[in-house]
């Protein structure tokens, strides 16, 4: 098992592609914790899956738009296991809007949990890292960030939020090499979670003709690829991206 023994924070945990990367890191033979904002009963259900599958989890509430709650998100990690080896910052939320029509509402709630939620989440669990002299640290991307014309779906206030996980990726990732801590990102393309029933359906639709495999991807797809980049065969891969979406960014 590749995980074995590591210890593991996935924001955004509890449903979607944070759901399939918490149950594919168990499985791997590490210890969860597993973030959420709202939900605990999913959290609370997920956890227990783990637990009954002979693996090691915990649920904690956190809101990665807020400082106060990241740092307790880490310290109750630390109380709970001791160590942190492993942050995938996977909380997100996703607009889709016109730009013309954009809100500052739209622009706030982007940027506090996609942009803001790793800048926070990140320098949290940093001092621990450095310390310890290891660490892996995988953002979650996102296609908006690698195609500007969908057709039907508008995501320009999100993509600048997501790009901002991207810019800062490898100037962290250079700052921490040093210290034995990698700073990857996995960039999906459109994957088959509640979220796409936030946007316009005709647009999703549409997209799936950019999509060169015709399909949607499965969370349990991007979970491989962060399972990747927590292991050890992935500890001389730092700054970069790996694109998970089927072929969508190949034109
Ligand atoms: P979902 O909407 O299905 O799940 C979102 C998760 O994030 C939930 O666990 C939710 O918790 C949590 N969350 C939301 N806001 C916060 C917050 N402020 N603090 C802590 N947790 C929060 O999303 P997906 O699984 O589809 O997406 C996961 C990631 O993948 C996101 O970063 C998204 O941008 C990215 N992505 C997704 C794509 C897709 O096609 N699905 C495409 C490209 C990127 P709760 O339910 O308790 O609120």
């Amino acid at each position: 098992m590749k995980l074995e023994n590591k210890v593991a924070i996935v924001t955004g945990g509890s449903r979607g592609i944070g759901k399939a990367i918490s149950k594919r890191f168990a499985g791997d033979g590490a210890r969860l914790v597993v973030n959420y904002r709202d939900d605990a009963d999913a959290a609370g259900e997920l956890v227990d899956d783990i637990r009954a599958a002979g693996g090691e989890a915990i649920s904690v509430q956190a809101d990665v738009s807020r400082r106060p709650d990241t740092d307790r998100l880490c310290a109750s990690t630390l109380e709970a296991f001791g160590v942190i080896d492993i942050l995938v910052s996977n909380a997100g939320i996703i607009i889709d809007r016109p730009y013309i029509e954009s809100t500052d509402d739209d622009w706030q709630s982007a940027m506090d949990t996609n942009l803001r939620g790793f800048f926070n989440v990140t320098q949290s669990v940093l001092p621990h890292m450095i310390d310890r002299k290891y660490g892996r640290i995988i953002a979650t991307g996102s296609i908006i960030n690698e195609v500007a014309d969908f057709g039907g779906n508008k995501y320009s206030v999100c993509a600048a939020s997501k790009g901002g996980i991207h810019g800062m990726l490898r100037p962290i990732a250079a700052e921490m090499a040093r210290h034995g801590i990698t700073v990857n990102s996995v960039s999906p393309g459109y994957i088959a979670t509640e979220m796409l029933e936030e946007i316009d359906a005709a647009g999703v639709e549409e997209a799936l003709r950019l999509v060169p495999m015709r399909r949607y991807g499965k969370p349990d797809e991007i979970a491989a690829a962060m399972a990747f980049l927590a292991s050890d065969d992935a500890a001389y891969i730092t700054g970069q991206t790996l694109r998970v979406n089927g072929g969508m960014s190949m034109n």
